[in-house]
């Protein structure tokens, strides 16, 4: 690296800190990106990680790996902890980077709601190992359920409850209830996996709500043919490890996947600008912060307004404000002014099961088989890596013709289940009491 080019320090290796990142390749810049893990995550996919549908080597690659033959580029890994803009220096948890203009793409993690207590019982979806274990835990009910005596317990094991009716919780309550009609409908003598209920809980007035309402409800239809019971107006008002309270009513369930606040990494705090509720950086139009021409602050971490309205918290986003805020950090480099970001919608999809989902392309909007075909189309697109994409078609062309999910393998401590201590004596040697 030749020390005295100008050093673009980017943090995080998500959507928008490798468009930002690959953006630059041509430019006489040093870029360092630095990200608490070693690997680019295709988010959208983890939802099938969690269900046993891929495994976690097929929706990530290697920073490193990525940014190979761009020379102008080092991957760091650690975690930021803090910025010192004034002195323009990022604080490691191991260290320090010194940076000329710096670009913040830490993303994005769960909230709830000030109850970080229902965390333990509640998981969100947003790493790796965030999906491994929903997949662990949507698991281990099953073979807890075939082991179990008393019909409540078992019950209780066989209730799945997945609480945020974005396309985060569309996509996975569909895909629990495929697990349950048909993947592992024959896998077991003592319970009838296809008994399993699976409930999507939305305190809004519809299921994907920034989907128009029409697809809204075609959504929760194809849902509900799926045997999805889908409770919309109901507000989750606490969790524990023996169920949920959705209002007055109490859910016996061991298993809750969390799909519904968004909270912004922490990271945003120490750049002393304005926040917006969910805690991400109000940012001016260019994206750099207030006060702070040489700061950017881009995709999940960001918030702005466009015609009166947010700019959605997407991968597109993300990757349209890196490749932008590239192209910035070159303008601010050679003395010309910084454009103002627009972003450019090109439409929303989600999937529901095996072969349905909605598709919302502004011109044109979809429903059923053709918006799943859609959908995968532009995931197989989108995601990193010739080898990834041969995978992922291949796996899903053999889910779609045989009902199989080739990644369902119990990892952890001890393959049990959650907030539950491995019991005393030799394991499985009669069936469990507990729920
Ligand atoms: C389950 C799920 C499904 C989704 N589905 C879709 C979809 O179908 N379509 C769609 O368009 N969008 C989808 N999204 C949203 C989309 O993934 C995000 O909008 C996008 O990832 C935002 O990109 P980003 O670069 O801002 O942050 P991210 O992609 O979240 O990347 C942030 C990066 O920063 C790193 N990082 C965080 N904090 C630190 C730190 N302190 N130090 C170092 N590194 C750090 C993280 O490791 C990560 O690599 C989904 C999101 C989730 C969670």
């Amino acid at each position: 690296m030749k020390g005295e080019r100008p050093r673009v320090v980017i943090v995080g290796s998500g959507f928008g800190g490798l468009a930002a990142a690959r953006g630059l390749a041509r430019a006489p810049v040093d870029v360092t990106l630095v990200d608490r893990t070693n690997h680019h995550l295709f988010q959208p996919l983890l939802y099938q990680v969690a269900t046993a549908g891929l495994s976690p080597a097929e929706i990530a690659c290697p920073i490193r790996r990525i940014l190979r033959r761009q020379r102008n580029a080092r991957v760091l890994l650690g975690e930021a902890v803090a910025i010192d803009a004034a002195a323009k220096r990022i604080r490691l948890a191991d260290g320090e980077v010194a940076y000329d203009s710096l670009v913040v793409a830490a993303g994005a993690g769960h909230s709830y709601f000030g109850k970080d207590e229902w965390e333990a019982h509640a998981p969100g979806l947003k790493t790796l190992e965030d999906a491994l274990e929903i997949r662990r835990r949507v698991l281990v009910a099953f073979e807890e359920a075939e082991r179990e005596e008393d019909p409540e317990a078992r019950r209780r094991a066989l209730t799945f409850v997945v609480v945020g009716g974005g396309p985060t919780g569309v996509e996975m309550a569909g895909a629990f209830a495929e697990i349950a009609r048909n993947t592992l409908a024959r896998d077991f003598r003592r319970i009838d996996p296809r008994t399993a209920r699976i409930l999507l809980v939305e305190a809004g007035p519809r299921v994907l709500p920034t989907y128009p309402e029409e697809l809204s409800e075609k959504a929760k239809r194809q849902l509900e043919a799926l045997g999805v019971q889908v409770w919309t107006g109901a507000a989750v008002t606490g969790v524990d490890a023996s169920g949920v309270d959705v209002g007055a009513d109490r859910i016996a369930t061991r298993t809750v996947v969390w799909a519904a606040g968004v909270l912004a990494s922490p990271l945003a705090r120490s750049l002393g600008a304005p926040l917006d509720r969910a805690g991400r950086v109000r940012v001016l139009s260019d994206l750099t912060v207030p006060g702070q021409p040489a700061v950017f602050v881009i995709g999940d971490l960001a918030s702005l307004e466009q015609d009166g309205r947010p700019v959605p918290g997407v991968a597109p986003a993300a990757i349209q404000m890196g490749e932008h805020t590239a192209r910035n950090v070159v303008r601010a480099r050679r003395g010309e002014p910084l454009l103002p970001f627009r972003y450019r919608d090109k439409g929303s999809l989600a999937t529901i099961g095996r072969k349905s989902g909605v598709a919302d392309f502004g011109w044109v909007r979809l429903s059923g088989p053709l918006a799943w075909l859609a959908w995968l189309t532009v995931h197989i697109f989108f995601l990193i890596g010739f080898r990834n994409r041969f995978v992922v078609l291949f796996t899903w062309a053999w889910a779609y013709l045989t009902y199989e999910r080739s990644a369902r393998l119990i990892l952890g401590p001890g393959g049990r289940g959650p907030s539950r201590p491995s019991p005393p004596g030799p394991r499985g040697s009669t069936p469990s009491s507990g729920g």
